[in-house]
């Protein structure tokens, strides 16, 4: 656990929420109480803490809104639907968020995040910033690229796609693909397949991979068409892709580290096993 310099000033909170009536009480709540202390103040500019109310996808979205500020900002989430994995709280503990928060000392919990450069033929360079991970899909027709790892040609790879996670986002759409659960705190990123063809003549390494911070990870379509990028809940469409690039960036997702950051592992028994005595 880190500490981010906190001065004398007012913390700065921006709330984001979804549209769901019950995450627009939460806010509504949050804003009468911040707006009558003079300790906080209430902002979407330049945050100090980014609260969002909603779901895990609420809190990407969040990440995405401040993804340029990811050096100053603070994220804590608030939940209000069935499951959320990164939202601390859930909407009948937001008298324990404000009292929290009154009491932060500006303790953080940090979180590697995937950057990613996308070439396309005519040398434009698009970049995107994960939580969560990156995925490339041809739709239309099978996806053939050379998997190229530290500059080792790895392998050719066939099939519907290929997905990047970060260790954050080990629990999401890896997980759904096969891929291992990663602490969040360890710095690597996972190459998972999605549908890849094996069989005598044509293979791929088959298990999702675990790669060091020190490594790079390139990916280099063999066939020209349409390709279908995602960055967590957004998708692009691009034509022509010459290579997509991915690493741990430099940047990292900040929690406020609140006695509701729960271990990790805690939170994966929940989502995932539930409770062992039912
Ligand atoms: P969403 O918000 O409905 O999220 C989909 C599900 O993923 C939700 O149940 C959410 O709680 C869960 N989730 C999101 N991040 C998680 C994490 N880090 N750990 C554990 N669970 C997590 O849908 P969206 O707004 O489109 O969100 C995009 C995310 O959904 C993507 O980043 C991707 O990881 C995930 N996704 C999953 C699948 C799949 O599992 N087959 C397919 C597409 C996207």
């Amino acid at each position: 656990m880190t500490q981010m310099n906190i001065t004398g000033r007012a913390t700065r909170v921006a709330i984001i929420s979804n549209n769901k009536y019950q995450s627009k009480r939460v806010a509504s709540k949050l804003f009468a109480t911040f707006k009558e202390d003079k300790d906080f103040y209430l902002s979407k500019k330049n945050p100090d803490i980014v609260i969002s109310i909603g779901g895990d996808g609420m809190l990407l979205s969040a990440f995405h809104m401040y993804e340029k500020e990811l050096d100053r900002v603070r994220f804590v989430g608030v939940h209000t639907g069935h499951l959320g994995f990164y939202t601390d709280y859930r909407d009948f503990e937001v008298d324990k968020l404000i009292e929290n928060l009154r009491a932060d000392k500006g303790e953080m919990i940090s979180y590697p995040t995937l950057k990613v450069h996308i070439t396309l033929e005519d040398g434009r360079i698009f970049t995107a910033r994960a939580f969560n991970e990156a995925t490339i899909k041809r739709i239309e027709k099978t996806m053939v690229a050379d998997v190229i790892i530290n500059k080792v040609k790895f392998e050719r790879f066939r099939g519907d796609g290929l997905s990047v996670s970060t260790p954050t986002g080990s629990t999401a759409y890896n997980k759904s693909l096969g891929g291992a659960i990663l602490h969040p705190t360890m710095e690597a990123l996972q190459l998972t397949e999605i549908s890849s063809i094996n069989n005598r003549v044509y293979r791929t390494v088959g298990s999702s991979m675990i790669i060091p911070k020190k490594d790079h990870i390139e990916i280099v379509p063999k066939r020209q068409g349409v390709y279908t990028v995602s960055i967590d809940n957004k998708t692009m469409h691009y034509k022509n892709v010459v290579k997509v690039e991915y690493w741990i960036g430099s940047k990292t997702i900040n929690f406020v580290a609140t006695p509701f950051h729960t271990s990790f592992w805690e939170r994966v028994k929940d989502a995932f096993i539930g409770d062992l005595d039912s």
